[in-house]
């Protein structure tokens, strides 16, 4: 199920279970422990008395008591000792420890700080990569909703490259469209204008000819009729048609599909259920991406479910950027997107 990248306070969150980014004694400590213990009262600061500590890396889990989430999990995140002292590996046991945990104990949801990038100077962009990537990970196997929960607008930051890369391609096609020099890129724009052809060119026939109500295959014979056939096939299919021909054809299970896709389980057996299910927009790109469609792909999917892509907003030139260099992890694109103010996909 979903990774959701949400800005918030984490003792805010109403979850079944909230992490805490502890430190080995689990006594208490500043930051995120500092705000986690005020929230949930002095009783926890007790049970954590009876726990003996933990290891960084580990993780150890007590009730919430004031706190909306009725578990806290407690993990020690690694020290920042210059990224040669095994820090990556600890943190990503850190996270796939903490779940492991929630699941043993039933939770379905559970939000992460991020873990180490306070006080324990994880640079906040790989504290970021290592998050998104472990959890992705875990999501892959596992379903739970998971919420990685930023504080404060300065505690997000995208890698260098990537957020320079994207800039850049933002600042070369976006505001390209205000100046109105933006045009269609040469494959999208011939390969929708052979479709249309095709399509006015075969109706064209059948009006023109005095014969039209009779069988194509009597007037053009076999061939004209099974391409027009098809035309028709491809002009009838819904959205959903189309996600469940291309699952097939890519040879994914519909569990492999969802969650590439960033998307609920149940929200999928939905759009199963309903052969005119229409997504939002987010929903459908997600679908695009589990499906690695090219940009062509992409808007043939997304007109099933009446959506373009356009140049004139970010949130469509950012995924435009991630299919164009064929990047199609959906967890590194909602980094983007959230980066950018921007809606989310699949979750
Ligand atoms: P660490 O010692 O593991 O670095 P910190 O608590 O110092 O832990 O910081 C971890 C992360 O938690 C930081 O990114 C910090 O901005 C964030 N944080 C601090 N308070 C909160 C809060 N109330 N909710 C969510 N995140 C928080």
């Amino acid at each position: 199920m979903p990774l959701h990248i949400v800005r918030n306070d984490i003792t805010k969150m109403k979850v079944d279970a909230i992490v805490n980014a502890a430190n080995r004694t689990l006594l208490g400590g500043g930051g995120v422990d500092g705000a986690i213990h005020r929230a949930a009262g002095p009783e926890l600061l007790a049970e954590c008395r009876t726990l003996g500590g933990c290891e960084t890396g580990c993780a150890k889990i007590t009730v919430g008591y004031r706190l909306p989430s009725r578990y806290v999990i407690h993990t020690v995140g690694p020290v920042w000792h210059g990224g040669g002292h095994g820090e990556r590996q600890l943190l990503v046991s850190c996270y796939r420890a903490s779940m492991e945990l929630a699941k043993e104990y039933g939770c379905a949801s559970i939000a992460f700080p991020l873990i180490s990038a306070g006080a324990y100077g994880y640079p906040k962009d790989q504290a970021l990569r290592v998050a998104v990537d472990s959890i992705g990970d875990f999501l892959l196997e596992h379903d739970m909703d998971v919420y990685l929960v930023i504080f404060g607008k300065d505690s997000f930051v995208l890698g260098q490259k990537l957020s320079a890369d994207i800039q850049e391609y933002i600042d070369d096609h976006y505001t390209e469209l205000h100046l109105s020099k933006w045009k269609p890129s040469a494959i999208c724009g011939k390969a929708r204008t052979n479709a249309k052809t095709e399509i006015e060119d075969a109706l064209f026939s059948i009006h023109m000819s005095p014969m039209a109500a009779g069988p194509v295959e009597a007037i053009y014979g076999k061939d004209a009729s099974a391409s027009l056939d098809h035309l028709m096939d491809e002009l009838d299919e819904s959205f959903q048609q189309m996600l469940l021909r291309k699952i097939d054809e890519r040879g994914l299970t519909d569990a492999q599909c969802y969650k590439k896709a960033n998307v609920d389980r149940k929200l999928f057996s939905k759009i199963r259920n309903d052969v005119h299910y229409k997504p939002s927009k987010p929903t459908a790109i997600a679908f695009a991406i589990a499906l690695e469609l090219d940009l062509q792909e992409t808007e043939s999917l997304l007109k099933k479910a009446g959506y373009a892509l356009s140049r004139s907003s970010k949130f469509d030139v950012i995924v435009q950027y991630f299919i164009e260099k064929s990047k199609y992890n959906v967890f590194e694109i909602n980094e983007a997107l959230f980066y950018y103010d921007q809606n989310l996909l699949g979750a």
